[in-house]
């Protein structure tokens, strides 16, 4: 039977919190959204898996990107924030790239799962939501993308990224 999983991305206490070192305030905005969402997995059966950030300490991404230290594996920052903690049964999967697919476990956990849909939230909407989604659909997934559950650092980028994963990727928008 065909199912769905809800992705929740990088919405962690580095993204989120006020002040934090790579802060995207409308990762706030988005956390009843996202919340809402959760509850319809749970209500629906569905799988809820957290994709995050989790670096080395001095990790390239750093440098080549010129990001400020974030998510560092083991740190505060790197927890997903409390508004949204994990229950019980939910997936973590840890990754070091934007990409959500890249170097993790994602598919294979997906698959054992026997999901071949996603429903996509989190952050940044041009960035790892951008390119998980390109690999979700290179990967066969049918993509969603929850409207009011995804945040942008800037609107002009966030709309960028919705028309392409819209128009370009074929993904569902809600
Ligand atoms: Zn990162």
């Amino acid at each position: 039977m065909p199912k769905e999983a809800l992705l929740i991305m990088d919405m962690l206490n580095d993204f989120v919190l006020p002040g934090a070192p790579l802060e995207v305030p409308e990762t706030r905005r988005a956390i009843p959204a996202i919340k809402r969402e959760i509850q319809r997995a749970r209500r629906e059966g569905n799988p809820v898996i957290y994709v995050c950030d989790a670096h080395a300490a001095e990790d390239k991404e750093f440098s080549r990107f010129g990001w400020p230290a974030h998510a560092v594996k083991g740190t505060a920052g790197g927890r997903v924030v409390d508004e949204l903690k994990p229950g019980p049964g939910d997936i973590i999967v840890e990754k070091t790239s934007y990409a959500g697919f890249y170097q993790t476990r994602l598919d294979d956990i997906l698959r054992d799962l026997g999901v071949d849909s996603l429903r996509l939230t989190g952050t940044v909407t041009h960035i790892c939501i951008l390119f998980t989604a390109y690999d979700a659909v290179l990967r066969d997934y049918t993509v969603t993308v929850v409207g009011d559950g995804v945040a942008g650092i800037d609107k002009e980028d966030h709309d960028a990224a919705l028309r392409i994963m819209k128009n370009v990727l074929g993904a569902k928008m809600v």
